[in-house]
This record gives C-alpha cells, structure tokens and sequence, in this order.
C-alpha cells in the first residue's frame, strides 16, 4: 500500500528509527523561517483545522503498524506545523489505544503552545521536541517569520506553562543562523527563556541543508561548542551530523569505551551519564552522536524517562 501521510520509516538523529506522520498539506505553517529545509511557507496559517480525515490518517499508521516492525518513534513532523492540525491529541490516544507499544514523538515550533488545547494535545505524547530561535522579538521576526507577529511571549509563557504539567521528556531545539540570532544580547536573553521554561535537554543545531532564504548561513562547530560553555547551567547538547569521529575535536576513543562498557551493565539516560562521569551534556552527547550513527546505541522509553540503550 502507498502512503499518503507517513513516510518513513527513517532513521533519525534524535529518535532512531522513526516512522513519519504529516497531517497538513505541503508547507502549512505558522511560521516561515529563513532556514527551513522544506522551502518558503505556501499556506501561512494561526488557525487549527482537520485539514485531512483523522479517519484516514489513522487507518494508514493501523495499516502500517499492523503488517511492519513497531519504529521507536510514531513522530508527528512533516514539512509543517503539527499542532495545527484540529484532532491531534485524539489521533495520538487512537494510535495508543490500539497500539500500546508504539511511542510518540512530536516535533513542533511551538506556536501555539500558549493554547491550552494544543498543550493538552501534546501532553499525550511520550517525547515533545519544541523549538526556540530567540527570545528578543526583532531576531524572532527576522528568522522565523512568523504568521502571528506578537506572540514571542505567549510562547514563552505557553512553553513555561507546558513544562509545568508534562512531566515526560522535552528536548527544546535552538536553530542558529550566522548573524541573526548568535549575539550576545540574543544569547542572554535565550539562555533566561531556557532557565525558565526548564527542558530536559537543549540542543543546538545549525543549517546542513539547502535553506528557504538563500542568504541564510550556518554558525561554526566552534560557535555552538561556546554558546554550550557559557550555557553550562543548562542540559546542552549540540546537534551536528558528524561524518566520523576525525570530525570531532578531542575525540576519546578510550573515553567512548567507557559509555559503551556502562551501557552494557543498563540503559542509562543522558543525566545519569552527565553524573557518572562528571562532565558537561554536550560532551556525553558528541559521542552518543556517533554511537547513534553507527546504530550502536539507541534511545528508548522506560517510564516517562529516555534511556540510551545498546543495540543488540
Ligand atoms: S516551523 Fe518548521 S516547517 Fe515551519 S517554516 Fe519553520 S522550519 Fe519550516
């Protein structure tokens, strides 16, 4: 059978493998930032809608999850917001009820988090992976672009709110671009946002693909492994895709042994492996990064926790 809403299954950087769900048509978004992978924003919008039959989404994950292996992670994603679509927290107890096993994940840029309904929806995920750029209102018009002009501090508030009832895992993603969001003033201003709003995990990322704006461009390896030492309050872990371990500065072998020889006894979450060891989230996460890529370790839901467990 052809799918028209999920795609996948593919392996991800952050959730291993992950079957796709797209419930809006190409590139319905209530954003439009510069840096998007998916192209420019065609239907720019605030409003949530079933923008497809919940009916017919739902049968095509029964179809898939009925006849394929369980993927980690049902992630709700696609090339626009998900939170915009009207029934996603009934699809997701639908995909639960019929499909204990199955874990989810959303990928969202928060928008609409200061809606109650919309944090309500996404509190019946196992994982939710929000976004924020910056925290200085100039910088968040100028990179994503949004639909909704005055709405930084909903997000912010909608995001501190979110925190407070959810008590299974965040991973907030910061996209920098060079130029736009990497001054200090942006820096402060996020890193008193992140206090506040309280993620499990922060993770930094930066352009690798062709943007929506041309003139988009990334921030250093270097930049990031900075803004991860003056943010050393905070979980941080840089996300980058590193071909190989030569790539990675100050790179162990002896140390990656270690996590591998700790990983073998149990699943460890990135916390307990920050406290073993006594160093900071990004440098555990550089080398959790290649293990991940070279499909050594995997994360899995135990709780409302995420362990790195070893692949069999
Ligand atoms: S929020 Fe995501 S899908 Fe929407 S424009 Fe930004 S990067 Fe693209």
């Amino acid at each position: 059978m052809g799918y028209k809403y999920l795609f996948g299954p593919v392996p991800s950087r952050r959730l291993g493998i992950s079957l796709g769900v797209d419930l809006l048509p190409f590139k319905t978004c209530s954003f439009n930032c510069i840096y998007c992978e998916c192209g420019k924003t065609t239907d720019y919008l605030i409003d949530r809608k079933e923008f497809y039959p919940i009916d017919e989404i739902f049968s095509e994950i029964s179809d898939y999850l009925k006849s394929n292996n369980t993927p980690d992670f049902l992630t709700f994603s696609g090339s626009g917001e998900p939170t915009l679509y009207l029934k996603l927290g009934e699809l997701i107890e639908r995909c639960k009820k019929s499909f204990p096993d199955v874990k989810v994940a959303i990928l969202t840029n928060s928008s609409l988090f200061y809606r109650e309904d919309v944090r309500l929806d996404c509190s019946k995920a196992d994982v939710v992976l929000p976004s924020l750029d910056s925290a200085r209102a100039e910088t968040f018009l100028k990179l994503d672009r949004p639909a909704e002009k005055n709405i930084l501090d909903k997000i912010i508030n909608g995001l501190i709110e979110f925190r407070k009832a959810f008590d299974k895992e965040i991973w907030l993603e910061v996209f920098f671009a060079k130029g736009i969001n990497d001054s200090k003033e942006d820096l402060d201003a996020l890193h008193d946002a992140l206090i506040k709003i309280n993620p499990d995990i922060v993770q930094l990322n930066t352009l690798d693909r062709p943007p929506a704006d041309s003139s988009t461009l990334p921030v250093s390896k270097k930049f990031l492994k900075d803004v991860a030492l003056l943010w050393k309050d905070l979980p941080v872990e840089i996300i980058s895709r590193y071909k190989d371990r030569s790539e990675i500065e100050n790179y162990s072998p002896e140390f990656e042994d270690q996590i591998i020889s700790t990983l073998k006894r149990r699943p460890m979450t990135r916390n307990d492996l920050v406290e073993i060891y006594k160093k900071p989230m990004y440098e555990i996460g550089k080398y959790l990064d290649i293990l991940e890529k070279e499909k050594k370790v995997k994360n899995v839901i135990i709780g409302n926790k995420i362990f790195i467990q070893l692949q069999s």
